[in-house]
């Protein structure tokens, strides 16, 4: 989880995932929806589909224990250099290098290394291993992982508080400010798209399964149109997945993601009795049974800015 994301939005994820899941062989009996509904919200989806398939092959290969031996663990979905070194040396205290992002700031400031940290990653990499020590490794990894987060911070390094500061080469060159370098800012793309939001009597709203072979696979949604250029002024409603006197309901919402800026108009359709569509993908879910479906962000947060969840 703690892959891409930061500790402080993985925590809740993470204790609801363990009380349900508190070992391996529980895990490996999980279907990979129930872990996509624990995933929700969180992103990067392939990470909750990998750990699955990693937690069956544990269980069965490996009789329910983690393997220690990097290639063992390398062979595993979703475990690469960063986590099998995690595993190998915070679990089991061998000496494996951990290199996150605030690993390379730390080093990159207190060696003076200018420039950004991708431009350093050899140095950098050079610099942890001389760095990881013999014994005790398991201690190590996680606290120059910590001391990065807390001290040698991304934007406001606590060089005042620091234990290490003697040593370090940007504060006595006056560097901490410039190293690492910004990376270069990535341009948003700014796009639109529509979601029709079709209920019954009964309260049941039409939701579809993503099918598209991308990171939200298997996820749940409100029924969309394409995502298409703002400057594009073709009439989204066209998209609607069955004809109907579809109405726009409130303003346009801009919802941000890493990469796109996304305006997002919602169409209301209320319908009687539920028409039930060819596609086998589309469903009509009760509102109290919402839960059970793992839904993308942003559908939750139309159901959210609708009242409906
Ligand atoms: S002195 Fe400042 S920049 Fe240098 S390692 Fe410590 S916190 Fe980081």
């Amino acid at each position: 989880m703690l892959q891409q994301t930061g500790v402080k939005i993985v925590t809740p994820y993470f204790e609801k995932f363990i009380a349900k899941w508190p070992d391996i062989k529980s895990l490996a009996k999980a279907s990979e929806n129930e872990i996509l509904k624990y995933w929700q919200g969180l992103g990067y989806y392939s990470r909750g589909r990998n750990l699955l398939k990693t937690a069956k092959i544990i269980d069965i290969d490996y009789n329910g224990i983690v393997p220690n031996d990097l290639d063992d663990l390398l062979s595993l979905p979703g475990i690469g250099e960063y986590a099998s070194a995690a595993i190998r040396s915070i679990a089991f205290d061998k000496k494996a290098t951990v290199i996150d992002g605030n690993v390379k700031r730390v080093i990159a400031r207190f060696f003076a290394l200018s420039g950004r940290l991708k431009d350093n990653e050899k140095d950098i990499s050079a610099l942890a291993k001389y760095l990881t020590p013999n014994k005790g490794n398991a201690n190590y990894s996680q606290a120059i992982m910590e001391f990065g987060a807390l001290i040698c911070k991304p934007r406001q390094s606590n060089c005042s508080d620091c234990i290490i500061s003697h040593g370090c080469l940007s504060l006595k060159q006056g560097l901490v400010l410039e190293i690492p370098e910004a990376k270069i800012q990535i341009n948003k793309k700014n796009l639109r798209c529509a979601s029709f939001l079709a209920v019954d009597k009964n309260n049941s709203v039409l939701i579809t399964k993503r099918k598209n072979e991308n990171l939200l696979k298997d996820m749940w949604q409100l029924p969309s149109s394409e995502w298409i250029n703002q400057d594009n002024n073709k009439m989204l409603v066209s998209e609607a997945p069955f004809k109907g006197k579809w109405t726009e309901k409130g303003k346009k919402t801009n919802y941000k993601f890493s990469h796109i800026n996304l305006l997002n108009e919602t169409y209301i359709l209320n319908v009687s009795p539920k028409i039930n569509l060819c596609d086998k993908s589309f469903k009509w879910v009760s509102i109290k049974s919402l839960h059970k479906y793992p839904l993308v962000t942003l559908t939750k947060k139309i159901l959210i800015d609708n009242n409906l969840i």
